[in-house]
């Protein structure tokens, strides 16, 4: 048996004195994992990071050698300036930037800039009811039956499936519109989103949390959570067991879902049931690099059929790699994680239905598909708000006999869930509540 304890830090505050008998194992080294292990180790507990991967960093995760410049495989948009992660990025010297951008609209089988669409009073209506969702005040529904009760037209629904369902990391049939008007209503990180320019966000992590990298134990499945005793002991898929004073669990929602962590006593009936009712589930993020440009300068966003979201990605980051990246989630993305490497042709059909002439499979020169749901120690993109998830995300995040403690973006109680921030934010959360249980002792 390995004791969490036998791990030495030192700091020289008088909280940190207090905490230097205390051991924390954190499970799973994704953003909420590296942030809370890196709050534990300034307050002088002794911890250590379980990770199942080769890995760090969880959904943060760069594609190396596809473009000259970073393509990020998992999240890459920073969402807003008031948070946690903007000024870890910051502090590390990231370049964070801001595209001015045009988006495309594929309407009725014609490609339309947004002045062009909003001379369409369809598009026009959906574009009102996406603005207004913040305001949904009547019993929850589906995002879909929203849009059919408001009498949308459906050459547009998949617009807003778009920019609302795919989004948020679903399709508009399984979203709800309760949890996207209380997310609208809470959101507090700020509307503009930030990319960064010059570097990967994983080489912000590995900057910012450099001390904490060496306490990262790779290769280590959880498998089971012991907390009947006073000492939590988590044993792995090894047979090894690792004993401390608290675990904070940051493993990804589908992994609970799964049933891949035996809790010992068994989970409470409402925690098992909130976990099955938040969403999670396929997404893919595919990349597509070709010869030469095709779409206007200065292109952002594209919104098709089978593929909701696509965007230059290399717009303003290369003179010299032309990489668009499709984004999928939900039952598209259910289809075409079935298609394997057939998907990319398929996506390619569309962009040549789109831009006409056969100028995708004419200028294609290399592909890269990252579908989410087969990493086996992820299983999907980010939760989402099903229709009547009620307080399933509070449940999800509340403790067990404050030994185990629960952190991760699924258990973000604001809206900031499916982002990093949110991710840190949740770790943060899980620190304090690991201090206020320690000095009720
Ligand atoms: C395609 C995609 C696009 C995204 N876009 C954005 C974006 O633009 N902006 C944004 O802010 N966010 C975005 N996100 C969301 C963001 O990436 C996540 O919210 C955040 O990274 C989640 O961090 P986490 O620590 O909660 O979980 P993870 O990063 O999933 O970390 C959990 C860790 O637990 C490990 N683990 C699993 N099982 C076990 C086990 N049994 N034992 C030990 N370890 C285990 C996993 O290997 C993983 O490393 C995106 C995500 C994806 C997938």
């Amino acid at each position: 048996m390995s004791d969490a304890r036998s791990r030495g830090l030192s700091n020289p505050s008088q909280e940190a004195q207090e905490n230097k008998n205390k051991a924390v194992i954190v499970v799973g080294a994704g953003a909420a994992g590296l942030y809370a292990a890196y709050l534990l180790a300034e307050k002088g507990v002794e911890v250590v990071v379980l990770e199942a991967s080769e890995v760090h960093g969880g959904r943060v995760r760069p594609l190396a050698n596809f473009a000259d410049f970073p393509v990020e495989l998992g999240a890459e948009e920073i969402h807003g300036k008031n948070s946690i992660y903007y000024e870890i990025a910051k502090k590390c010297e990231a370049r964070l930037v801001k595209y001015e951008t045009e988006d495309y609209y594929f309407i009725d089988n014609q490609l339309l800039d947004a002045k062009t669409a909003k001379e369409n009073k369809d598009f026009n209506k959906a574009m009102k009811l996406i603005d207004t969702i913040g305001k949904f005040d009547k019993e929850d529904m589906s995002l879909l039956q929203y849009i059919q009760h408001q009498g949308i037209d459906e050459s547009v629904w998949h617009i807003i499936n778009a920019e609302v369902a795919n989004e948020h990391g679903t399709s508009a049939e399984r979203i709800s519109m309760v949890g996207l008007a209380y997310e609208e209503q809470h959101w507090k990180a700020g509307e503009d989103n930030f990319i960064l320019a010059d570097r990967s966000h994983l080489s912000v992590f590995n900057t910012y949390f450099k001390d904490i990298l060496p306490k990262i134990e790779y290769r280590q499945v959880v498998k089971s959570i012991d907390y009947a005793e006073d000492t939590v002991k988590v044993t792995m898929q090894n047979g090894y067991i690792y004993e401390a004073d608290a675990v904070i669990v940051t493993v990804p929602l589908t992994i609970l879902k799964a049933g891949e962590i035996d809790f010992v006593p068994a989970l409470p009936s409402a925690k098992a049931e909130a976990i099955q009712k938040i969403g999670m589930g396929a997404g893919m993020k595919i990349f597509l690099k070709f010869k030469e440009p095709f779409w206007e300068a200065k292109t952002g966003s594209i919104y098709g059929q089978l593929i909701p979201e696509y965007w230059v990605s290399s717009e303003g980051k290369s003179m010299h790699d032309y990489v668009i990246t499709a984004f999928v989630h939900g039952k598209n993305a259910e289809y075409l994680t079935e298609q394997g490497i057939s998907a990319v042709a398929l996506i390619i059909k569309e962009l040549d239905e789109i831009f006409g002439n056969a100028l995708a499979s004419t200028h294609l020169a290399d592909s890269f598909i990252m579908d989410w749901s087969k990493e086996i120690f992820i299983k999907g993109t980010y939760s989402y708000d099903t229709v009547g998830i009620g307080n399933s995300r509070q449940i999800l995040a509340e403790p067990l006999k404050n030994a185990v403690f629960f952190a991760g973006e699924a258990t973000c109680t604001d809206g900031h869930h499916a982002s990093i921030h949110g991710a840190m934010e949740s770790a943060e959360r899980a620190v304090k509540e690991i201090g206020l249980a320690w000095e009720r002792k």
